[in-house]
């Protein structure tokens, strides 16, 4: 197909080697970036490869069937992410997110989970661990994944009619599937449960109340999300994010809210709950997020890394270039010398997209070309 662009390509060759420092780094679990932020939640993506294709995230026409996945060989092995992720404990991570492409997909990602559930944080405490899916094969995984140590699950859903989200994932996928996985979720026990939709206005906001009033009073938190200029595919345009601040509006013109107090440092989400007749907090129906990557930045406190399907560490979400990690782990680096260099990279860390974006030319970001969410997770 003529005029097609592969941006994934443009990234892998755009990584940067990650290099040992001269003097050694330890790690003592308080390492900062150079902005005072430190490291505590490290985000793993296990494939590349989805079955949906969500057009803000892996639209059709580029992840069609010609598209160049990365092939197996160059996927760090289930062993070669655990080791990775205890250098990233060791420094301070206490969360760890698996997620994509598809999580799901990757094949016996049960072995990783009970692998990941065995290190220990530096205060000796298990890890937080954690999955994002689009829930396509939850029903068939949850028992499994919560037998391996996953301990929760976050599911993302456009919304509950079924024809606006046929046409979302763009393969014709049944949303009655997704509720059953949430279901299966439930009984499993990998809550608390949340939900993630993407707000894109003229395509789903109309859903937004009848998400709000399935979910409420049942335990799941759902959080809007908004529509983001992630990646260098999606064509995305201002218009069609509707910021949070709408949304919220939206959503107490019928179910009135209150507002929470942040649950940790760090946490992307703004905290709303429903509202009893007394305006305090109806603790039974819930409560809901906002997450305003658009509007609202949030970068002052961003504790994340990313860790790519490659091995490629990104210290933000809309990086142009990764840092080759697993090179140096292939190439028969000791653990203290991985320790030491990703404390290098991180003290390095300057990345404070969201914050800077108004600043930038309209709809072209940093000029370079960006990074896919599929490639490093959301
Ligand atoms: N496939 C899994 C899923 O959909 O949950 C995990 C990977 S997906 C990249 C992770 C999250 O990123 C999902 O909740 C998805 O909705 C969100 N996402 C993808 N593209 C986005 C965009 N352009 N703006 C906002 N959120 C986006
Ligand atoms: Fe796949 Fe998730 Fe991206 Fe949708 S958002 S295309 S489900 S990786
Ligand atoms: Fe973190 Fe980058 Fe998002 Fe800012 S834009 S919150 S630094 S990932």
């Amino acid at each position: 197909m003529a005029g097609r662009t592969i941006p994934l390509i443009d990234q892998r060759a755009a990584a940067r080697a990650a290099v040992v420092p001269a003097r050694p780094i330890a790690a003592d679990g308080l390492l900062a970036d150079a902005l005072g932020r430190p490291l505590r939640d490290l985000r793993i993506s296990v494939t590349d490869r989805c079955n949906f294709r969500c057009s803000y995230c892996m639209p059709k026409e580029v992840f069609d069937k010609d598209y160049p996945y990365l092939p197996h060989s160059d996927l760090l092995t289930f062993e070669e992410i655990t080791r990775i992720a205890g250098q990233f404990v060791a420094h301070g991570v206490h969360k760890i997110r698996l997620t994509g492409g598809e999580p799901l997909l990757r094949k016996n990602i049960e072995i990783l989970i009970r692998q990941l559930a065995a290190l220990r944080t530096v205060d000796g405490e298990p890890l937080d661990i954690t999955l994002t899916t689009n829930g396509s094969l939850l029903a068939r995984k949850a028992a499994a994944l919560k037998a391996a140590g996953l301990q929760r699950v976050t599911v993302s859903l456009d919304g509950l009619d079924d024809g606006v989200f046929r046409s979302m994932n763009d393969v014709d996928f049944p949303v009655a599937e997704v509720l059953k996985g949430i279901d299966a979720a439930r009984e499993a026990g990998l809550g608390p449960i949340k939900v993630n939709m993407v707000v894109k206005r003229g395509t789903n906001d109309h859903e937004i109340l009848p998400m709000a009033r399935h979910f409420r009073g049942t335990g799941i938190v759902l959080r809007f999300i908004e529509y983001m200029d992630v990646g260098a595919t999606n064509g995305w345009r201002m218009n069609e994010v509707m910021p949070s601040a709408e949304v919220l509006k939206h959503i107490r013109s019928e179910l009135p809210l209150v507002p929470l107090e942040p649950s940790a440092t760090g946490e992307t989400a703004g905290r709303w709950g429903y509202a009893d007749a007394h305006g305090r907090h109806a603790k039974d129906a819930g409560e809901i997020g906002v997450i305003s990557s658009v509007t609202q930045a949030f970068c002052g406190d961003c504790n994340r890394a990313r860790l790519s399907t490659e091995g490629q560490l990104y210290l933000c979400l809309f990086a142009t270039q990764g840092h080759d990690l697993r090179s140096l782990v292939r190439g028969g680096a000791s653990d203290a010398e991985l320790v030491s260099a990703i404390a290098a990279i991180w003290q390095g860390r300057t990345d404070r997209y969201s914050q800077l974006r108004s600043t930038l030319a309209p709809d072209t970001g940093t000029g370079a070309r960006r990074v896919e969410m599929s490639y490093i997770g959301g």
